[in-house]
């Protein structure tokens, strides 16, 4: 499934896939050492709470217990001791390999728990979460759990009477910050090849979708993984978040979120220890439509490439640019396909295209974005309008008349909201695609391969789609550039990220030295 495009998964989702039933909430609790324990949090009340709520209607779904940094202290003290004194770091890959192949099949096994887990507390569509993101996340489990066998040095033919090898060792104990969008992959995708590598974790879970993080947790100790080796902590940035990235037991940070904390990470790790970080961070990615191109397909993947999982995606190409001579038939085309999208109930609305944006912050934030759009003189073409009796529902927005200095050409917005522009030539088009500090992702979409390869080499991005838009598999690296950040996750430098090399010399026999 991870494979496949979101578009494909979109139409098997129309063909009457069996309802997923709202699912018990069952872990709530931080998960140190092995064991789901309350919160110590000796700075605020023992075992305090927070309360995690569904976006189809704003109720609370459950009390989470809140990790603070006496938490976080706890957490990197079993993964530390699990790292010193463990059989993680010391087992062989194959035998780590092994476990963590166990975990996949457990992930399957429950993908549609998870599946369902996700859309109660993020307003994911489910079976399409089952095949992109819990097919992605088994994916991932599998794929570096066949390169924990893989991992090692390099032979050095040195000058003189001496002989070399590296060794590439594990780092420690790795801390893991991940966003509310895609919770089981973004967890699995950064908890994989630390495990791969014989790394333990302290994982932060977003604060917005806590509940699948716990969930896996719980299968990962089925699977066999010690304890220790995987810790979660649940709770908010600014306190568990920033305690992880400023703390001088954690090895390395790998994050994933907005530009501007991943600043906040860089400064913490450099106050700190200087423990190596990675970012992968926000985008503003541009998607090229030229006038030879298949206009009802260069529809869909606009609006995949936008609408897909209702635009929290950092990813999503919210600039798209189409050649002048097609762009009023694009036009168009794009307003009528629009009129047949459905934005309802995730989990009672086998119809729906799109559920409720994560929280009342993002739902508020981006309807801000769209009236900024229109205070600058954009046009409205379709939507923008918050929608549903209840709940954080946003009809996805697609503005015209856009120009390149408006906030909403600019700004990450994520959410629903599609910038189209015009262009005319090739160079005005790369030209524009790269006026921007971000550099993620990037598509094209055009028959003439000669245009498609001069647009891949010049647009600066971490990934370049042509024809297709969001087709992803395991082993593509997945990262970017400038404010988009860098390290990324995925594919097989991604174990990288989670191992140092250690340069080892010694004399040569019948050197003077022995
Ligand atoms: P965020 O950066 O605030 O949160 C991401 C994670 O970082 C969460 O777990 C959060 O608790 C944690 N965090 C927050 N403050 C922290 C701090 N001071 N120290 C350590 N950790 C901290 O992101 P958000 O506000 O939840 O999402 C909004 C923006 O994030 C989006 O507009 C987008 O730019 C970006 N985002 C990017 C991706 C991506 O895949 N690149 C994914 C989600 C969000």
């Amino acid at each position: 499934g991870a494979d496949r495009p979101a578009a494909d998964v979109e139409a098997e989702k129309k063909s009457g896939a069996p309802p997923f039933e709202v699912p018990e909430v069952r872990f709530t609790k931080l998960f140190i050492n092995g064991c789901f324990v309350d919160a110590v949090s000796v700075s605020s009340p023992p075992g305090r709470t927070f309360q995690t709520r569904d976006p189809r209607s704003g109720d609370v779904i459950a009390s989470v217990a809140e990790g603070d940094r006496e938490d976080v202290d706890l957490a990197v003290k079993a993964a530390r001791d699990a790292f010193d004194h463990g059989e993680w770091p010391r087992m062989s890959g194959s035998e780590r390999g092994r476990i963590m192949t166990r975990f996949a099949e457990l992930v399957e096994r429950h993908a549609d728990e998870l599946a369902a887990l996700e859309s109660l507390d993020g307003g994911k569509l489910p079976a399409v979460t089952k095949a992109v993101d819990i097919g992605n996340a088994a994916g991932s489990l599998r794929y570096f759990a066949g390169a924990a066998d893989k991992i090692h040095g390099e032979t050095l033919k040195m000058r003189g009477q001496f002989q070399g090898c590296t060794l590439r060792e594990p780092l420690g104990v790795a801390g893991l910050i991940i966003p509310w969008n895609f919770p089981t992959t973004m967890f699995t995708i950064k908890v994989a090849p630390a495990l791969a590598a014989g790394c333990t974790v302290v994982v932060k879970p977003a604060e917005q979708t806590p509940l699948s993080a716990l969930f896996l947790a719980d299968l990962a100790k089925q699977a066999g993984i010690p304890d220790g080796v995987i810790n979660v902590v649940p709770g908010f940035g600014p306190t568990a978040g920033a305690a992880i990235a400023s703390h001088m037991d954690v090895d390395t940070v790998s994050f994933t979120g907005s530009t501007e904390v991943g600043r906040l990470i860089m400064e913490a790790s450099a106050r700190s220890n200087l423990k190596p970080v990675s970012l992968e961070l926000g985008g503003k990615s541009p998607l090229i439509i030229f006038d030879d191109a298949d206009l009802d397909m260069a529809v869909e993947l606009a609006i995949s490439a936008n609408f897909f999982n209702k635009g929290e995606a950092c990813v999503a190409a919210s600039r798209v640019y189409v050649q002048e001579s097609v762009y009023d038939r694009f036009e168009k085309k794009l307003a009528e396909r629009m009129r047949s999208w459905v934005v309802g109930d995730p989990l009672n609305d086998p119809r729906a295209d799109q559920g409720p944006q994560v929280d009342k912050a993002q739902y508020e934030r981006v309807l801000s974005y769209i009236e900024h759009g229109k205070r600058e003189g954009a046009t409205l073409l379709t939507g923008g309008r918050p929608c549903g009796q209840k709940g954080y529902y946003i009809q996805p927005a697609v503005f015209t008349n856009v120009k390149e200095d408006m906030v909403i050409a600019k700004e990450e917005i994520f959410g629903p909201v599609m910038c189209l522009m015009k262009f005319k030539t090739v160079e005005e088009a790369i030209a524009r695609a790269n006026a921007t500090r971000y550099g993620l992702g990037a598509g094209v979409v055009t028959r003439d391969m000669e245009v498609a390869s001069r647009v891949v080499r010049s647009v600066r991005a971490g990934l370049v789609w042509v024809n297709c838009y969001f087709a992803l598999s395991n082993d593509c690296p997945f990262g970017g550039r400038g404010m988009s950040g860098f390290g990324g996750d995925e594919g097989m430098q991604a174990l990288d990220k989670y191992l140092a090399v250690k340069c080892v010399v010694a004399p040569l026999r019948g050197s003077p030295w022995m």
